[in-house]
């Protein structure tokens, strides 16, 4: 998502069921069996589980910053 031209972080995933990019409410951080980060979340206009690589992209920023 793009406002006034800067890339915004948040933790975006792709629905199935909407056959869109969502951002992810409630997303937590888990691994996969092969280690690989994915946020987990729920899709705020249908309701079902969107899944993200790579873990939550809030948190990598914060760490950046800290
Ligand atoms: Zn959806």
């Amino acid at each position: 998502m793009k406002i006034d031209g800067k890339e915004v972080k948040m933790t975006e995933g792709y629905c199935v069921k909407c056959k869109k990019k969502v951002e992810i409410q409630d997303p937590v951080e888990s691994k996969t069996k092969k280690g690989t980060k994915i946020a987990k979340g729920k899709c705020p206009n249908c309701g079902i589980t969107v899944c993200r690589m790579g873990g939550i992209q809030e948190k990598a920023e914060m760490k950046k910053a800290a």
